[in-house]
């Protein structure tokens, strides 16, 4: 072990004390310190929505480390409200304000660590700094928001942003009892899905009496005489007590270009998959720095407290001269609101096409999440996106009441091993009534595309369901079809197949089509071993419903 070292740290929480308390435990000898401006360390962040939502009533459950913790059981110390405000690299020093005192000092490292993270943005739009307009990324910020709500009896809101945590905050302040309106940019919910599957956060949404107004961006903010008024660009005007910003983050790169540190292609400090940046002393971890994204090997800005808590250890384990090398991010992410649970890993069709990928197919299913003779069966319905010439497994999406997560997580490690969709039909999961079924959903969305991959079904496009010259063809039986047909679609349930296939024209093509895609599978393999040229619309109705929802305009895949 090198000899006693000075190692300086900026940022105290995810990545910053994750890095402090791995390096004591792998050098005795070094001296630690983390610097943070704001009051606290290691807080967590994921939790302060819930604060706001009185969900966690205790803001001290808020803090999962103290500097006095820090200090016993580590001899790490912390320097809380002091803002380290420049890096000379020169003479090996951070200039710091310490807050409280007014005062600035300077420090000096041998290493320097940084993950000072990702500040909300804040557009600069007419009327942005009103009182009552508020981002959330400290216990300071949710105290106020708490506190706001409190003071001024609020009984309305604006989320602006509908992502991740706008969701979050959508949910809790209808717990609060406010009446919510999410005002969103893009023309979907959740903008890191891909559409189709948006639209089923979007019908949560709306009936939990959650106001959604889509593809429509703020245009700034005024204040009446009853509170304030959010105008979007359409020129629709929202009144609300309070409005909350969750349009995004950006990485916190200001200490990183005054020290001249190499910036990367997404604005995020640049470092190798040891996390050490272009400055052989300096190392930087979370959502300040960017990654290779794991799937696409595309450079990458990935905000979250997974991959901020895992560079964080090994940035502390390169630093003490272990072989170590970060992966790369898949952006595997979850999120709960109003009972829905939304988990996705790897890469987006979306994603793949904006970088212009043609080698990739996907499938959707929706099985139950436990088998569906034990009560309570709630489907999932899960999309699986995978390339078309190796099966190889590129990312997965999936909205439901229980046990979303689980498969995601499954899906996010096969795809971390390379693996494909027919080791997904192989994988060998958990099995018992209440928790799953002999075929796991996993287990069926490789089935699913490993038909696809083996040539047994072809795959029609939704998106191409009005254009296209095809004979559309529901298999479900007459009643399901009456009851919500396709437009422009004939029924021959598969019950009666057999008996009357001979009915349907064999010199067009046809487009299959059931509830879920799995009686369409069927019927296919029938036809198509009767000569017909045929293919399924994955998915079904379901997914129908998704690409064309009622009373709106038709999903675009961007
Ligand atoms: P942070 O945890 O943000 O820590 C950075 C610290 O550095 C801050 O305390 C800041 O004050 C300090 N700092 C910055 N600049 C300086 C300076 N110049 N001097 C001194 N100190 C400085 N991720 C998930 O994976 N799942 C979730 O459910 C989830 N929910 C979230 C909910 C909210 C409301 C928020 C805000 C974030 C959420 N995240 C979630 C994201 C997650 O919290 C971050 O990815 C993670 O905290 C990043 O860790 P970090 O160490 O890079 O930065």
């Amino acid at each position: 072990m090198t000899d006693s070292r000075r190692i300086l740290i900026v940022g105290g929480v995810a990545g910053g004390a994750s890095c402090a308390a791995r390096l004591r435990r792998l050098d005795e000898s070094a001296e630690i310190v983390i610097f943070d401006r704001g009051p606290y360390v290691s807080f967590a962040n994921c939790g302060l929505p819930y604060y706001v939502g009185n969900v966690i009533q205790d803001e001290s459950k808020l803090l999962v480390a103290t500097p006095d913790l820090f200090a016993e059981r580590f001899n790490i110390l912390v320097r809380t409200c002091h803002e380290v405000t420049a890096i000379d690299r020169a003479a090996h020093e951070l200039v710091i304000t310490d807050l409280d005192a007014g005062k600035t000092i300077r420090e000096n490292y041998d290493v320097l660590v940084l993950s000072p993270g990702a500040s909300p943005v804040r557009p600069p739009l007419p009327g942005i700094n009103l009182p009552g307009i508020f981002a959330l990324r400290t216990i300071p910020d949710s105290r106020r928001i708490r506190e706001w709500i409190d003071s001024k009896n609020a009984q309305s809101a604006v989320v602006v942003g509908g992502g991740f945590i706008g969701m979050e905050m959508a949910e809790n302040l209808t717990h609060r009892g406010l009446a919510v309106t999410v005002v969103e940019a893009a023309q979907q919910l959740m903008p890191a899905l891909d559409p189709e599957m948006a639209e089923f956060v979007y019908r949560r949404l709306t009936t939990h009496e959650t106001e959604v107004i889509l593809g429509d961006p703020v245009a700034g903010f005024e204040q009446s005489a009853e509170g304030l008024v959010v105008r979007t660009q359409s020129g629709e005007e929202v009144p609300a007590d309070l409005v909350i910003l969750s349009i995004g983050v950006r990485p916190e790169t200001k200490l990183a270009v005054g020290a001249g540190l190499e910036i990367g292609v997404t604005g995020a400090i640049k470092v190798d998959e040891t996390m050490r940046t272009s400055d052989p002393d300096i190392w930087a971890v979370g959502d300040a720095v960017e990654v290779k994204d794991y799937v696409t090997g595309e450079p990458c800005f990935v905000p979250l407290a997974g991959p901020a808590n895992r560079q964080g250890r090994l940035a502390a384990d390169a630093i003490c001269d272990r072989s170590v090398s970060f992966r790369g991010v898949q952006g595997t992410a979850v999120c709960g609101f109003f009972g829905l649970t939304v988990a996705m890993t790897g890469a987006t069709e979306k994603k793949l096409k904006a970088l212009g990928w043609t080698d990739y197919q996907a499938v959707y299913l929706h099985p139950g999440q436990h088998a569906g003779y034990y009560p309570g069966a709630k489907p999932i319905h899960l999309k699986l996106v995978f390339r078309s010439s190796d099966g190889r497994i590129l990312g997965a999406q999936a909205v439901g009441e229980e046990g979303v997560e689980r498969r995601i997580d499954v899906i996010s490690m096969a795809i971390q091993n390379g693996a494909t969709v027919l080791d997904l039909e192989q994988a060998e999961l958990c099995y018992a009534p209440q928790y799953g079924a002999a075929k796991d959903p996993v287990n069926v969305s490789g089935m699913v595309a490993g038909n696809v991959l083996r040539g047994d079904v072809d795959l029609a496009r939704w998106e191409q369901l009005r254009s296209a010259n095809v004979l559309i063809v529901d298999v479900r039986d007459a009643a399901e079809h009456k009851l919500g047909p396709i437009p422009n679609s004939i029924n021959l349930p598969l019950s009666e197949m057999r008996r009357r296939y001979h009915e349907l024209p064999r010199d067009r093509e046809i487009w299959l089509h059931c509830g879920v895609g799995q009686r369409s599978y069927y019927a296919l393999r029938f036809l198509r071993q009767h000569g017909y040229n045929v293919r399924n619309l994955p998915g079904g109705v379901h997914i129908y419903r998704a690409w064309y929802p009622k009373g709106r305009p038709p999903t675009v895949m961007p």
